[in-house]
Protein backbone atom coordinates (compact mmCIF):
# COMPACT_ATOMS: atom_id res chain seq x y z
CA UNK A 1 0.00 0.00 0.00
CA UNK A 2 1.37 3.44 -0.85
CA UNK A 3 0.55 7.00 0.28
CA UNK A 4 -0.86 8.73 -2.98
CA UNK A 5 -0.74 12.68 -3.30
CA UNK A 6 -2.72 13.99 -6.33
CA UNK A 7 -3.48 16.87 -7.06
CA UNK A 8 -5.54 18.23 -9.95
CA UNK A 9 -5.59 21.96 -11.67
CA UNK A 10 -7.91 24.63 -12.16
CA UNK A 11 -8.96 22.73 -16.20
CA UNK A 12 -9.13 19.59 -14.53
CA UNK A 13 -11.66 20.81 -11.75
CA UNK A 14 -13.54 23.21 -14.49
CA UNK A 15 -17.25 22.03 -14.14
CA UNK A 16 -19.17 19.07 -12.59
CA UNK A 17 -18.24 16.33 -15.21
CA UNK A 18 -14.38 17.03 -14.78
CA UNK A 19 -14.74 17.08 -10.92
CA UNK A 20 -16.36 13.79 -11.46
CA UNK A 21 -13.49 12.81 -14.02
CA UNK A 22 -11.51 13.35 -11.25
CA UNK A 23 -13.77 11.25 -8.87
CA UNK A 24 -13.35 8.12 -11.17
CA UNK A 25 -9.55 8.78 -10.79
CA UNK A 26 -9.07 9.17 -7.52
CA UNK A 27 -11.81 6.08 -6.63
CA UNK A 28 -9.49 3.94 -9.36
CA UNK A 29 -6.17 4.90 -7.10
CA UNK A 30 -7.96 4.41 -4.04
CA UNK A 31 -9.23 0.95 -5.23
CA UNK A 32 -5.85 -0.18 -5.50
CA UNK A 33 -5.67 -0.09 -2.01
CA UNK A 34 -3.77 3.17 -1.81
CA UNK A 35 -4.12 5.86 0.75
CA UNK A 36 -5.27 8.90 -1.07
CA UNK A 37 -4.64 12.39 -0.21
CA UNK A 38 -6.05 14.86 -3.26
CA UNK A 39 -5.60 18.40 -3.35
CA UNK A 40 -7.52 21.23 -5.53
CA UNK A 41 -7.19 24.13 -7.33
CA UNK A 42 -10.04 26.55 -7.91
CA UNK A 43 -12.21 26.29 -10.99
CA UNK A 44 -10.26 27.38 -13.62
CA UNK A 45 -11.17 31.18 -14.19
CA UNK A 46 -12.30 31.34 -10.67
CA UNK A 47 -9.52 33.42 -8.71
CA UNK A 48 -9.16 35.70 -11.80
CA UNK A 49 -12.78 36.48 -11.41
CA UNK A 50 -12.56 36.95 -7.78
CA UNK A 51 -9.84 39.07 -8.35
CA UNK A 52 -11.96 41.33 -10.94
CA UNK A 53 -14.88 41.32 -8.12
CA UNK A 54 -12.52 42.77 -5.58
CA UNK A 55 -11.35 45.48 -7.65
CA UNK A 56 -14.74 46.69 -8.39
CA UNK A 57 -15.24 47.29 -4.35
CA UNK A 58 -12.19 49.17 -4.70
CA UNK A 59 -8.64 49.85 -6.57
CA UNK A 60 -6.28 48.38 -3.54
CA UNK A 61 -7.83 45.60 -2.14
CA UNK A 62 -6.74 45.10 1.96
CA UNK A 63 -4.70 42.29 1.41
CA UNK A 64 -5.88 40.33 3.91
CA UNK A 65 -9.63 40.45 3.01
CA UNK A 66 -8.50 39.45 -0.44
CA UNK A 67 -6.78 36.09 0.90
CA UNK A 68 -10.44 35.48 2.38
CA UNK A 69 -11.81 35.93 -0.58
CA UNK A 70 -9.94 34.04 -3.18
CA UNK A 71 -9.65 31.18 0.01
CA UNK A 72 -12.98 30.74 -1.49
CA UNK A 73 -12.29 29.08 -5.01
CA UNK A 74 -10.71 26.19 -3.42
CA UNK A 75 -13.02 25.89 -0.91
CA UNK A 76 -15.87 25.46 -3.80
CA UNK A 77 -13.76 22.69 -5.47
CA UNK A 78 -12.93 20.66 -2.29
CA UNK A 79 -16.04 20.33 -0.48
CA UNK A 80 -17.84 19.61 -4.07
CA UNK A 81 -15.12 16.73 -5.13
CA UNK A 82 -15.69 15.61 -0.99
CA UNK A 83 -19.60 15.48 -1.62
CA UNK A 84 -19.21 13.55 -4.85
CA UNK A 85 -16.65 11.20 -3.52
CA UNK A 86 -19.25 10.47 -0.56
CA UNK A 87 -22.61 10.08 -3.08
CA UNK A 88 -20.62 7.38 -5.25
CA UNK A 89 -20.08 5.59 -1.96
CA UNK A 90 -16.75 6.17 -1.07
CA UNK A 91 -15.76 7.66 2.42
CA UNK A 92 -14.41 10.73 1.93
CA UNK A 93 -13.60 14.47 4.06
CA UNK A 94 -12.70 17.76 2.45
CA UNK A 95 -9.79 19.94 4.63
CA UNK A 96 -9.06 24.07 4.59
CA UNK A 97 -5.90 25.07 4.61
CA UNK A 98 -6.09 26.07 8.41
CA UNK A 99 -7.31 22.52 9.16
CA UNK A 100 -4.88 20.69 7.57
CA UNK A 101 -2.39 22.77 9.73
CA UNK A 102 -0.32 24.55 6.56
CA UNK A 103 1.13 27.50 8.54
CA UNK A 104 2.59 30.05 6.50
CA UNK A 105 4.23 33.54 7.64
CA UNK A 106 1.41 36.49 6.84
CA UNK A 107 2.84 38.02 3.95
CA UNK A 108 -0.96 37.91 2.09
CA UNK A 109 -0.88 36.96 -1.31
CA UNK A 110 2.26 35.53 -1.14
CA UNK A 111 2.55 33.79 1.89
CA UNK A 112 5.53 30.81 1.95
CA UNK A 113 4.95 27.83 3.91
CA UNK A 114 6.70 27.39 7.56
CA UNK A 115 5.64 24.06 8.62
CA UNK A 116 2.22 21.03 7.80
CA UNK A 117 1.46 19.39 10.89
CA UNK A 118 -0.96 17.39 8.92
CA UNK A 119 -2.42 15.84 11.66
CA UNK A 120 -6.04 15.77 10.69
CA UNK A 121 -5.00 14.16 7.14
CA UNK A 122 -3.12 11.26 8.72
CA UNK A 123 -6.26 10.85 11.25
CA UNK A 124 -8.83 10.98 8.15
CA UNK A 125 -6.06 8.34 6.37
CA UNK A 126 -6.45 6.00 9.39
CA UNK A 127 -10.02 5.96 9.17
CA UNK A 128 -9.73 4.76 5.81
CA UNK A 129 -10.94 8.16 4.50
CA UNK A 130 -10.36 9.99 0.93
CA UNK A 131 -8.48 13.07 1.81
CA UNK A 132 -9.42 16.09 0.01
CA UNK A 133 -7.34 19.17 0.73
CA UNK A 134 -8.06 23.08 -0.62
CA UNK A 135 -4.80 23.77 -2.41
CA UNK A 136 -3.38 27.54 -2.48
CA UNK A 137 -3.93 28.05 1.07
CA UNK A 138 -2.58 28.03 4.24
CA UNK A 139 -3.07 29.89 7.96
CA UNK A 140 -0.47 32.69 9.72
CA UNK A 141 0.47 31.82 13.37
CA UNK A 142 -2.64 34.44 14.47
CA UNK A 143 -5.03 32.36 12.45
CA UNK A 144 -5.36 34.81 9.22
CA UNK A 145 -6.32 33.05 6.27
CA UNK A 146 -3.45 33.28 3.39
CA UNK A 147 -2.58 32.36 0.13
CA UNK A 148 0.45 30.95 -1.56
CA UNK A 149 0.81 33.17 -4.84
CA UNK A 150 -0.67 32.36 -8.24
CA UNK A 151 -0.49 28.95 -8.92
CA UNK A 152 -0.28 27.91 -5.33
CA UNK A 153 -1.82 24.74 -5.44
CA UNK A 154 1.59 22.99 -7.05
CA UNK A 155 3.00 24.76 -3.98
CA UNK A 156 0.54 23.06 -1.58
CA UNK A 157 1.06 19.78 -2.80
CA UNK A 158 4.22 19.47 -2.63
CA UNK A 159 4.94 20.52 0.43
CA UNK A 160 1.93 18.12 1.62
CA UNK A 161 3.69 15.12 0.14
CA UNK A 162 6.56 15.64 1.99
CA UNK A 163 4.77 16.30 5.44
CA UNK A 164 3.12 12.71 4.97
CA UNK A 165 6.33 11.13 3.63
CA UNK A 166 3.80 10.40 0.93
CA UNK A 167 4.72 7.86 -2.13
CA UNK A 168 4.59 9.72 -4.95
CA UNK A 169 3.66 13.42 -6.02
CA UNK A 170 1.10 13.18 -8.69
CA UNK A 171 0.37 16.58 -10.86
CA UNK A 172 -2.23 16.52 -12.83
CA UNK A 173 -2.92 19.41 -15.20
CA UNK A 174 -3.99 20.09 -18.86
CA UNK A 175 -0.84 19.09 -20.55
CA UNK A 176 0.50 15.58 -20.88
CA UNK A 177 3.60 16.62 -18.97
CA UNK A 178 6.46 19.32 -19.35
CA UNK A 179 7.83 20.08 -22.94
CA UNK A 180 10.51 21.80 -24.19
CA UNK A 181 8.76 24.92 -24.20
CA UNK A 182 5.57 25.39 -23.73
CA UNK A 183 2.91 23.59 -26.41
CA UNK A 184 0.35 25.62 -26.56
CA UNK A 185 2.31 28.04 -28.46
CA UNK A 186 5.15 26.13 -30.17
CA UNK A 187 3.91 22.77 -32.38
CA UNK A 188 7.06 21.71 -32.07
CA UNK A 189 8.28 21.47 -28.37
CA UNK A 190 8.97 18.03 -27.51
CA UNK A 191 7.63 16.31 -24.57
CA UNK A 192 10.19 15.61 -21.45
CA UNK A 193 10.22 12.23 -19.72
CA UNK A 194 12.42 13.62 -16.79
CA UNK A 195 13.87 17.02 -16.15
CA UNK A 196 16.26 17.82 -13.49
CA UNK A 197 14.53 20.10 -10.13
CA UNK A 198 17.69 22.83 -11.02
CA UNK A 199 16.50 22.85 -14.85
CA UNK A 200 12.37 22.47 -13.85
CA UNK A 201 13.70 25.72 -11.29
CA UNK A 202 14.80 27.73 -13.86
CA UNK A 203 12.38 27.23 -16.33
CA UNK A 204 9.28 28.48 -13.69
CA UNK A 205 11.54 31.35 -12.89
CA UNK A 206 11.21 32.57 -15.85
CA UNK A 207 7.59 32.00 -16.23
CA UNK A 208 6.98 28.60 -17.67
CA UNK A 209 3.64 28.44 -15.54
CA UNK A 210 3.38 24.35 -15.62
CA UNK A 211 4.41 24.22 -12.11
CA UNK A 212 4.76 27.09 -9.61
CA UNK A 213 8.58 27.96 -9.22
CA UNK A 214 7.81 26.97 -4.80
CA UNK A 215 6.92 23.85 -5.78
CA UNK A 216 10.09 22.69 -7.18
CA UNK A 217 11.89 24.29 -4.35
CA UNK A 218 10.22 22.43 -1.90
CA UNK A 219 10.65 19.00 -4.21
CA UNK A 220 14.05 19.75 -4.48
CA UNK A 221 14.66 20.57 -0.74
CA UNK A 222 12.78 17.55 0.52
CA UNK A 223 13.80 15.43 -2.17
CA UNK A 224 9.95 14.76 -3.58
CA UNK A 225 9.62 13.44 -7.14
CA UNK A 226 6.76 15.27 -9.09
CA UNK A 227 5.18 12.89 -11.82
CA UNK A 228 3.43 15.83 -14.06
CA UNK A 229 0.84 14.22 -16.09
CA UNK A 230 -2.83 14.95 -17.92
CA UNK A 231 -6.34 14.55 -15.96
CA UNK A 232 -7.84 13.78 -19.62
CA UNK A 233 -5.08 10.96 -20.60
CA UNK A 234 -3.74 7.29 -19.09
CA UNK A 235 0.21 8.33 -20.53
CA UNK A 236 2.87 8.90 -18.54
CA UNK A 237 4.00 12.50 -18.46
CA UNK A 238 6.94 13.73 -16.70
CA UNK A 239 9.16 12.95 -14.23
CA UNK A 240 10.61 16.09 -12.09
CA UNK A 241 13.63 14.35 -9.92
CA UNK A 242 17.51 14.87 -8.94
CA UNK A 243 19.72 15.59 -11.88
CA UNK A 244 21.21 11.85 -12.99
CA UNK A 245 24.05 11.04 -15.06
CA UNK A 246 22.18 9.24 -17.84
CA UNK A 247 20.40 12.86 -18.23
CA UNK A 248 20.35 13.85 -21.90
CA UNK A 249 23.26 16.59 -21.51
CA UNK A 250 22.51 19.62 -24.41
CA UNK A 251 23.63 23.02 -24.27
CA UNK A 252 19.98 24.67 -23.90
CA UNK A 253 17.47 22.03 -23.22
CA UNK A 254 13.93 24.65 -23.25
CA UNK A 255 12.57 27.98 -23.98
CA UNK A 256 10.53 30.22 -21.79
CA UNK A 257 8.60 33.82 -22.06
CA UNK A 258 7.36 35.78 -19.36
CA UNK A 259 4.85 38.39 -20.00
CA UNK A 260 4.41 39.71 -16.53
CA UNK A 261 6.66 42.04 -17.00
CA UNK A 262 6.88 45.99 -17.90
CA UNK A 263 9.55 48.27 -18.41
CA UNK A 264 10.92 51.64 -16.42
CA UNK A 265 13.08 54.25 -18.30
CA UNK A 266 14.35 57.49 -16.92
CA UNK A 267 15.85 59.65 -19.72
CA UNK A 268 18.59 61.98 -19.51
CA UNK A 269 19.59 61.44 -15.75
CA UNK A 270 22.98 63.26 -15.00
CA UNK A 271 25.70 60.42 -14.36
CA UNK A 272 26.93 60.99 -11.50
CA UNK A 273 28.15 58.70 -8.41
CA UNK A 274 24.96 57.24 -6.63
CA UNK A 275 22.10 57.93 -8.81
CA UNK A 276 21.28 54.46 -9.85
CA UNK A 277 20.72 53.81 -5.98
CA UNK A 278 18.36 56.58 -5.84
CA UNK A 279 16.50 55.72 -9.21
CA UNK A 280 15.96 51.72 -7.51
CA UNK A 281 16.62 52.07 -3.61
CA UNK A 282 13.26 53.65 -3.14
CA UNK A 283 11.25 50.72 -5.55
CA UNK A 284 13.04 48.18 -3.35
CA UNK A 285 11.70 50.57 -0.18
CA UNK A 286 8.19 49.81 -1.70
CA UNK A 287 8.59 46.11 -1.72
CA UNK A 288 8.78 46.26 -5.71
CA UNK A 289 11.48 43.18 -7.13
CA UNK A 290 13.47 44.76 -10.15
CA UNK A 291 14.36 42.09 -12.65
CA UNK A 292 16.53 43.29 -15.70
CA UNK A 293 18.80 46.99 -15.20
CA UNK A 294 20.51 48.42 -18.03
CA UNK A 295 22.11 52.13 -18.43
CA UNK A 296 23.04 53.49 -21.49
CA UNK A 297 25.72 56.65 -21.22
CA UNK A 298 25.31 59.28 -23.65
CA UNK A 299 27.36 62.39 -24.69
CA UNK A 300 27.24 65.24 -21.80
CA UNK A 301 27.44 63.42 -18.71
CA UNK A 302 23.99 62.15 -18.92
CA UNK A 303 22.71 58.56 -19.12
CA UNK A 304 19.52 56.44 -19.47
CA UNK A 305 18.45 53.81 -16.91
CA UNK A 306 16.17 51.54 -17.59
CA UNK A 307 14.81 48.42 -15.63
CA UNK A 308 11.40 46.03 -15.42
CA UNK A 309 9.35 45.45 -12.85
CA UNK A 310 6.03 43.02 -12.27
CA UNK A 311 3.29 44.15 -14.39
CA UNK A 312 1.50 43.99 -11.18
CA UNK A 313 3.65 46.93 -9.41
CA UNK A 314 3.74 48.77 -13.11
CA UNK A 315 1.54 52.02 -12.03
CA UNK A 316 3.19 52.47 -8.38
CA UNK A 317 6.27 51.85 -9.90
CA UNK A 318 6.08 54.61 -12.20
CA UNK A 319 4.47 56.80 -9.93
CA UNK A 320 7.44 56.79 -7.41
CA UNK A 321 9.97 57.77 -10.78
CA UNK A 322 7.75 60.44 -11.48
CA UNK A 323 8.75 61.97 -8.45
CA UNK A 324 12.45 61.13 -8.41
CA UNK A 325 12.71 62.43 -11.57
CA UNK A 326 11.63 66.01 -10.42
CA UNK A 327 14.10 65.93 -7.56
CA UNK A 328 17.07 64.29 -9.96
CA UNK A 329 16.77 66.50 -12.82
CA UNK A 330 16.19 63.55 -15.34
CA UNK A 331 13.95 64.32 -18.35
CA UNK A 332 11.71 62.30 -18.46
CA UNK A 333 9.84 58.34 -17.52
CA UNK A 334 8.86 56.32 -19.65
CA UNK A 335 6.52 53.00 -19.25
CA UNK A 336 5.94 49.81 -21.99
CA UNK A 337 3.63 47.11 -20.39
CA UNK A 338 4.12 45.52 -23.73
CA UNK A 339 6.92 44.00 -23.17
CA UNK A 340 8.08 40.12 -23.49
CA UNK A 341 11.39 38.49 -21.43
CA UNK A 342 12.02 35.27 -23.94
CA UNK A 343 14.90 33.45 -22.28
CA UNK A 344 17.26 29.83 -23.35
CA UNK A 345 18.03 27.88 -20.31
CA UNK A 346 20.27 24.85 -20.14
CA UNK A 347 22.62 23.26 -17.86
CA UNK A 348 24.89 22.40 -20.62
CA UNK A 349 25.02 25.94 -20.98
CA UNK A 350 27.97 26.44 -18.23
CA UNK A 351 30.44 24.47 -20.55
CA UNK A 352 29.62 25.98 -23.58
CA UNK A 353 30.28 29.86 -24.83
CA UNK A 354 28.50 31.51 -28.14
CA UNK A 355 24.86 30.41 -27.31
CA UNK A 356 24.42 33.96 -26.38
CA UNK A 357 25.78 35.48 -29.77
CA UNK A 358 23.85 32.01 -31.97
CA UNK A 359 20.48 33.48 -29.47
CA UNK A 360 21.42 37.22 -30.82
CA UNK A 361 21.67 36.14 -34.41
CA UNK A 362 18.34 33.74 -34.60
CA UNK A 363 16.02 36.89 -33.61
CA UNK A 364 17.83 39.57 -35.97
CA UNK A 365 17.23 37.01 -38.74
CA UNK A 366 13.56 37.58 -37.71
CA UNK A 367 13.56 41.29 -37.59
CA UNK A 368 12.62 40.95 -33.70
CA UNK A 369 14.96 44.08 -31.72
CA UNK A 370 16.19 43.13 -28.63
CA UNK A 371 15.97 45.90 -25.81
CA UNK A 372 17.28 44.41 -22.57
CA UNK A 373 19.31 41.33 -21.78
CA UNK A 374 20.55 39.49 -19.00
CA UNK A 375 22.63 36.41 -18.26
CA UNK A 376 23.67 33.96 -15.58
CA UNK A 377 25.74 30.33 -16.15
CA UNK A 378 22.56 28.85 -17.12
CA UNK A 379 19.90 31.21 -18.86
CA UNK A 380 20.37 33.70 -21.15
CA UNK A 381 17.12 36.52 -21.24
CA UNK A 382 16.16 39.00 -24.41
CA UNK A 383 13.18 41.19 -23.65
CA UNK A 384 11.33 42.08 -26.88
CA UNK A 385 8.31 43.77 -28.25
CA UNK A 386 5.19 41.77 -26.74
CA UNK A 387 3.67 41.24 -30.08
CA UNK A 388 6.70 39.17 -31.01
CA UNK A 389 6.63 36.27 -28.43
CA UNK A 390 5.73 33.50 -30.30
CA UNK A 391 7.69 34.06 -33.17
CA UNK A 392 10.72 34.41 -30.59
CA UNK A 393 10.04 31.56 -28.96
CA UNK A 394 9.59 29.59 -31.67
CA UNK A 395 12.86 30.69 -33.72
CA UNK A 396 14.84 30.20 -31.07
CA UNK A 397 12.98 26.77 -30.33
CA UNK A 398 14.03 25.46 -33.90
CA UNK A 399 17.62 27.37 -33.82
CA UNK A 400 18.91 25.57 -31.29
CA UNK A 401 17.74 22.37 -32.41
CA UNK A 402 15.02 21.72 -30.23
CA UNK A 403 11.66 20.48 -32.43
CA UNK A 404 10.47 17.17 -31.92
CA UNK A 405 11.33 15.09 -35.13
CA UNK A 406 8.23 14.60 -37.80
CA UNK A 407 5.85 12.22 -36.82
P1 LIG B 1 -3.17 24.06 -13.81
O1 LIG B 1 -4.39 24.90 -13.81
O2 LIG B 1 -3.45 22.61 -14.01
O3 LIG B 1 -2.28 24.34 -12.64
P2 LIG B 1 -1.52 25.75 -15.47
O4 LIG B 1 -2.29 26.53 -16.51
O5 LIG B 1 -1.09 26.45 -14.26
O6 LIG B 1 -2.38 24.46 -15.14
O7 LIG B 1 -0.23 25.09 -16.15
C1 LIG B 1 -0.35 24.32 -17.33
C2 LIG B 1 0.01 25.17 -18.54
O8 LIG B 1 1.40 25.49 -18.49
C3 LIG B 1 -0.13 24.50 -19.88
O9 LIG B 1 -1.46 24.58 -20.37
C4 LIG B 1 0.87 25.22 -20.75
O10 LIG B 1 0.25 26.20 -21.57
C5 LIG B 1 1.77 25.94 -19.77
N1 LIG B 1 3.20 25.70 -19.98
C6 LIG B 1 4.15 26.67 -20.01
N2 LIG B 1 5.36 26.16 -20.23
C7 LIG B 1 5.20 24.82 -20.34
C8 LIG B 1 6.10 23.75 -20.58
N3 LIG B 1 7.42 23.94 -20.74
N4 LIG B 1 5.61 22.49 -20.63
C9 LIG B 1 4.28 22.27 -20.47
N5 LIG B 1 3.38 23.25 -20.25
C10 LIG B 1 3.82 24.52 -20.19
N1 LIG C 1 -6.41 29.09 -7.94
C1 LIG C 1 -5.07 29.64 -7.79
C2 LIG C 1 -4.66 30.36 -9.06
O1 LIG C 1 -5.43 30.45 -10.01
C3 LIG C 1 -4.06 28.61 -7.38
C4 LIG C 1 -3.83 27.50 -8.36
O2 LIG C 1 -4.64 27.27 -9.27
O3 LIG C 1 -2.82 26.79 -8.21
O4 LIG C 1 -3.60 30.91 -9.11
MG1 LIG D 1 -0.98 25.96 -12.24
Amino acid sequence: MSVIVQKYGGTSVADVDRIRNVANRVIKTYNGGNDVVVILSAMSGVTDSLIGLAHQVTEDPDRREMDVLLATGEQTTASLLAMMLVSMGYPAASLLGYQAEVLTDDAFGRARIKEIGANRIKSFLGENKIVVVAGFQGCDEEGNITTLGRGGSDTSAVAIAAAIKADSCEIYTDVNGIYTTDPNICKKARKLDQISYDEMLEMASLGAKVLQIRSVEFAKKYNVPIHLRSSFTEEEGTMVVEETADMERVVVSGVTYNKNEARITLKKVPDQPGIAAKILTPIADAGILVDMIIQNIRAGGQTDLTFTVPKLDFKKALKIEEEIARKIGAEEVLGDEHIAKISVTGIGMKSHSGVATKMFAALAAENINIMLISTSEIRISCVVEEKYTELAVQTLHTAFGLDKENE
